[in-house]
């Protein structure tokens, strides 16, 4: 697969171009139709191979198909995409990436990560928010301040999981996929990526994976 036979609409094509991409890295090329097609994934690239395209591609695509609510304000935002990483750094580089790919079309990407402020990032929220992108805690923080509603989720996503863990986020991690209201995973799709396959990562994948995941390395 190029990103010519991606069967991405003309907006998001030119962003692609826009953003100097030629050929897609393997976790993009193989990732892309697995993810269009509507199927869960659990893929394995070593850290510091580029994959956010293979996610957000595919789910502005869908976005772009099916159409998507027009962000506006509202005192309770809900997004249909959530995206979820360790830090700080890789949070705010899927949500640039995030914005590049959206460009000139109505999907409003947001990031909210714990150190900036609260009042801040809760007003970014309110503006309007298809994709919300976070660090778990503070992803957790304002759904219980019940800004961020879930029942329109159609997609999560699970960055850099192996990190997640080593970093003592899997109880987050695990309250974050059984808020009150999520989708069940029937119901959603959900996208985990990780460097390692470690026993741990493979029993969070068939918990929050829908049965027939497809595995990728
Ligand atoms: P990622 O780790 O997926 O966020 O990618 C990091 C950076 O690598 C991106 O900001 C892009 O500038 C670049 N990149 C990712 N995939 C490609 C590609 N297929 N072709 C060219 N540049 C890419």
């Amino acid at each position: 697969m190029t990103f010519d036979e991606a069967g991405l609409c003309e907006s998001l094509n030119r962003n692609v171009t826009k953003s100097g991409y030629v050929k897609p890295t393997p976790v993009q090329k193989y990732g892309i139709p697995i993810i269009s097609a509507g199927r869960d994934l659990m893929a394995c690239a070593q850290t510091g191979i580029p994959k956010t395209a293979a996610f957000l591609l595919p789910i502005l695509q869908r976005f772009m198909t099916d159409g998507v609510a027009a962000s506006k304000f509202n005192e309770v935002q809900e997004p249909e995409a959530i995206i979820v990483a360790p830090t700080r750094e890789l949070i705010n580089q899927i949500y640039l990436e995030a914005r590049k790919f959206a460009y000139g079309t109505c999907v409003r990407p947001v990031v909210v990560y714990g150190g900036i402020n609260t009042g801040y990032t809760i007003r970014e929220v309110l503006k309007g928010c298809n994709v919300l992108c976070g660090t778990p805690g503070r992803l957790l923080d304002i759904i219980g301040r019940g800004k961020v509603g879930l029942s329109k989720l159609r997609y999560l996503v699970l960055d850099e999981a192996d990190r997640m863990l080593d970093m003592g986020f899997e109880p987050d991690m695990r309250k974050l996929v059984g808020s009150p209201g999520i989708p069940p995973k029937e119901d959603r799709q959900t996208l985990m990526f990780s460097a390692t396959f470690p026993e741990e990562i493979q029993r969070l994948a068939a918990e929050f994976l829908k049965v027939d995941y497809l595995f990728l390395a």
